[in-house]
């Protein structure tokens, strides 16, 4: 149920930039030419400048001196879109919030539409992209991968095709700021915490300026954070593979044993020796790499660092 809301409901936007100067302007037109219809609602636009190298910052304060809404966090240095969008999810004191991405390949258009889900009742509206032809060959189908992956090894099963781009009620924001984990996988703690949820389709856009900021590497690791924040599978089917392995081997010791009693010893077989020496080495080889991920992840865990850092806050009355 949603709580009986106050006359004027305030919506937070929440984006985060890193080296986006190029597109702060277009950014802040084309999300005021949405929201402007909106009269019945409140805004406050909270954009994180993630530690920009380029002029980013200094865009942001301008936008935010000609438009009171605009609230700026400037963040110590980089510490990567999950973590700007969790210091913005953290400052939002809106009814809902609304995270969406400072390249406008989240249209703002949509956020009327969420709205008026929301306003029915929902208290998680999801975007989902129908098309993401612009989007390349090869990102769709890691993507694809992934999501299908993820959703096997793990009893969390995140939407595919959704990105950020959602709005969630207040008491969802509530629920998710009880998450304490620092590596902040967000795509699956938004799926984690649940509630009531609709989904909204739309066309992904093609970037408005810049470049993605997230190379295969960054990606790759994106997805290993993913899965080992949510599944112990990568762990536990080690266990299967040595079972696997020894059942193998006793009944091929055997098969050895009866062989030599029949036939005597004969020697060859230094290769194929060698190529089981080397595919078992290897196994255990990855296998502690992937206990290694894990523990990692507990090391940092156990270090209880904040998750991101402000240097200041800017935000100016009319
Ligand atoms: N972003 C960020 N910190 C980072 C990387 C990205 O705040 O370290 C922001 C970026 O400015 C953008 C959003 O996250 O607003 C999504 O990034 P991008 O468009 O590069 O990702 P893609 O759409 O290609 O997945
Ligand atoms: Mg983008």
């Amino acid at each position: 149920m949603m709580a009986p809301m106050a006359a004027r409901p305030l919506i937070s936007i929440v984006t985060p930039f890193f080296n986006e100067g190029a597109g702060v302007l277009h950014f802040h037109q084309s999300l005021k030419n949405s929201i402007d219809d909106l009269t019945d609602f409140d805004f406050e636009i909270i954009c994180i400048d993630d530690g920009s190298k380029d002029e980013t910052l200094s865009r942001l304060i301008d936008s935010s001196k000609k438009d009171s809404r605009i609230i700026v966090l400037e963040l110590s240095r980089n510490f990567g879109k999950e973590a700007a969008m969790s210091a913005g999810i953290d400052a939002a004191k809106g009814d809902c919030v609304i995270p969406i991405d400072a390249d406008l390949q989240d249209p703002p258009a949509l956020i009327s539409i969420m709205v008026k889900e929301w306003q029915k009742g929902a208290e998680v509206v999801l975007a989902k992209r129908i098309d993401r032809s612009t989007d390349s060959f090869a990102k769709r189908k890691t993507a694809q991968l992934f999501y299908r992956l993820h959703n096997i090894v793990s009893n969390l099963q995140i939407p595919e095709d959704v990105g950020d781009f959602r709005l969630m009620d207040r008491v969802v924001v509530d629920a998710l700021k009880k998450l304490p984990e620092r590596q902040r996988f967000m795509k699956g703690l938004f799926a984690w915490v649940g509630f009531q949820t609709i989904t909204v389709e739309y066309v992904r856009n093609a970037r408005s300026t810049g470049k993605t900021k997230f190379s295969g590497w960054r990606l790759w690791n994106l997805a290993i954070e993913g899965i080992t924040s949510f599944s112990l599978v990568p762990l536990k089917i080690w266990t299967y593979i040595g079972l696997f392995g020894s059942v193998f081997a006793i009944f091929y010791a055997t098969y050895i044993i009866i062989r030599t009693w029949i036939f005597g010893i004969d020697l060859p077989g230094y290769a194929s020796l060698l190529v089981v020496m080397l595919f078992f080495g290897s196994l255990q080889l990855m296998s502690l790499g992937i206990i290694g991920e894990y523990i990692g992840r507990i090391y940092f865990e156990s270090k209880q660092r904040p998750i991101y850092l402000i240097k200041k806050q800017y935000q100016f009355k009319k």
